[in-house]
């Protein structure tokens, strides 16, 4: 049997997920309340360079309290190991993929897709699911929680609430994001969220703080943590984003910074050759707001260069 899978009633325990055919072990603790209650994953460090949710996600686990749960919390602390000791953001330094484009999965794949298929498992015995992100090494964003347009009205309805109960006053319900665990989890008929909080390789008490108070918020909802869910004032919905990309590897200098309104056409920022010569001027694709944009001077093909939210 699974480590995860052996707690006892009232009992909280720690272990690290072997994720076979790799040397990839990726650190869990899980407690289960005395009496029968939801499961609910939470998981941080996905992509390995976004430190709040990392942080947070050892925070929580630290705090819980088994005997005071209804059900269970699995906390996975650091999802993508390879890439929080590799310093890289976005990819798996064992295979080169973005794990959070590789769900569900495959045990006879590649590294990443061998540990998306061993956190799917854990995802498939669980009720809920929480993925905690924020912006990568080389992103500047502002917070924002998502979940999939995707599954039965129940599921993302569920969805919705948690996302709401999450306390980030946006909310992006997100069409197209395949390979995602968010996605991935609603597939699975399990309401799931992915919350953004923190950017550009710092670790901010503030976005800390937010990824912490939001898992609690979403387990008081859920029933699993005791008292009430606090309410938040209602998010602003974003019905999907629009996300730009790189063409060419290039020099990228951007002119807008995450949070700025921008109208259609404005001109987001441009990208060069080594020799200055113009590769790519990136505009607006429509009105919104910026959720996200590169922040590195270094961009590779295909890469993501800003992200407009919208309405
Ligand atoms: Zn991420």
């Amino acid at each position: 049997m699974d480590t995860w899978r052996s707690a006892a009633p009232g009992e909280k325990l720690r272990g690290a997920i072997r994720v076979p055919g790799t040397d990839v072990e990726i650190p869990f603790t899980v407690a289960r309340g005395p009496s029968d209650g939801p499961t609910v994953l939470v998981s941080g460090g996905v992509h390995g360079g976004e430190y709040p949710g990392i942080a947070a996600a050892v925070s929580v686990a630290r705090r819980l309290d088994a005997a005071g749960l209804r059900g269970t919390v699995i906390v996975l602390h650091l999802t993508n190991p390879p890439a929080f000791w590799g310093k890289s953001q976005y990819w798996n330094p064992l295979d080169g993929k973005n794990l959070n484009r590789c769900f569900p999965g495959d045990p006879e794949g590649s590294a990443s897709e061998r540990m998306a298929a061993a956190v799917t498992e854990i995802a498939k015995s669980a009720d809920y699911w929480i993925d905690m992100h924020g912006g990568d090494i080389h992103e500047a964003l502002v917070p924002f929680a998502t979940y999939a347009d995707l599954g039965t009205a129940e599921v993302r309805e569920t969805a919705h609430r948690m996302a709401a109960a999450y306390g980030i006053p946006r909310l992006l319900v997100s069409s197209g994001f395949a390979g995602g665990t968010f996605e991935t989890g609603a597939q699975l008929g399990k309401p799931a969220i992915l919350a953004e909080a923190g950017q550009m390789g710092q670790l901010d008490p503030d976005s800390e703080r937010t990824h912490v108070e939001g898992v609690e918020n979403v387990l008081r909802l859920v029933g699993v943590l005791p008292g009430d869910a606090v309410r938040h004032a209602e998010p602003v919905v974003y019905t999907d984003s629009i996300w730009s990309r790189a063409a060419a590897p290039g020099f990228w200098r951007c002119a807008v910074h995450a949070g700025d309104q921008v109208a259609e056409g404005d001109l987001v920022g441009t990208l060069t050759d080594v020799y200055g010569d113009l590769l790519q001027e990136v505009t607006a694709p429509q009105s919104g707001e910026v959720l996200f944009v590169a922040t590195s001077y270094a961009i590779g093909a295909d890469d993501p260069l800003f992200a407009v939210a919208v309405r």
